[in-house]
């Protein structure tokens, strides 16, 4: 009696599949590791990560940080091939950058006691700019897009330099009921430049 397992890789649907392929050269996981290269605004060949590692002229922080990235991004692509294999479906190369981009930062601010260089401070901040307003879901094998909540670790990020951040929020008492608005802006080291708020009447 004999058990057949399709070898082919359940990511890309494409090749057959053995580790080098599903961590390096599927289509898939190349889609995944230069999206977070790109993040990290770093270049860094995947067959020669270990030399990287040793010669790269960054932090010893950013080094830590960028490694654990990359650790937990092969955790995530090997969890998304059991996935694709027991649930059919695939989660876009965009949600697990975020969930990586996410989770370390959140996890390195909460261990994190000891004050960062200046230097260090300037690219965290960066990094943690481009995780606002990320898009997050997974794709089933149909190419349908599926919304799933969850939770994340938030605080107020201060802007990339030349840039300025306006944060609004509003509500209504009742719905419709008297409403109102607020918000402030402000510039890349926190300072506030402006603010308002304003009575908008009854309003739905
Ligand atoms: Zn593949």
């Amino acid at each position: 009696m004999g058990l057949i397992i399709d070898g082919t890789c359940d990511v890309c649907n494409n090749v057959p599949e053995d580790h080098r392929h599903l961590f390096y050269a599927c289509t898939y996981s190349t889609a995944c590791w230069q999206q977070l290269h790109q993040k990290l605004h770093i270049t860094l060949p995947m067959d020669n990560l270990v030399n990287w590692f040793s010669t790269a002229r960054v932090s010893k922080l950013q080094k830590r940080l960028i490694g654990a990235c990359h650790v937990y991004l092969f955790y995530l692509i090997w969890k998304v091939r059991n996935e694709a294999r027991i649930k059919s479906y695939v989660r876009r190369p965009e949600a697990l950058v975020q969930m990586v981009l996410r989770d370390v930062k959140a996890r390195f601010l909460r261990c994190n006691t000891s004050k960062m260089k200046q230097r260090d401070e300037l690219w965290f901040q960066q990094l943690l700019w481009e995780v606002i307003n990320a898009k997050e879901g997974i794709e089933l094998k149909s190419g349908a897009l599926e919304c799933r909540r969850h939770e994340i670790f938030a605080r107020w990020l201060a802007p990339p330099a030349n840039w300025l951040a306006l944060n609004i929020d509003g509500a209504s008492k009742g719905n419709p009921g008297p409403a109102a608005t607020e918000g402030l802006v402000r510039d890349s080291s926190g300072q506030i430049l402006d603010a308002f708020a304003e009575r908008l009447g009854e309003r739905r």
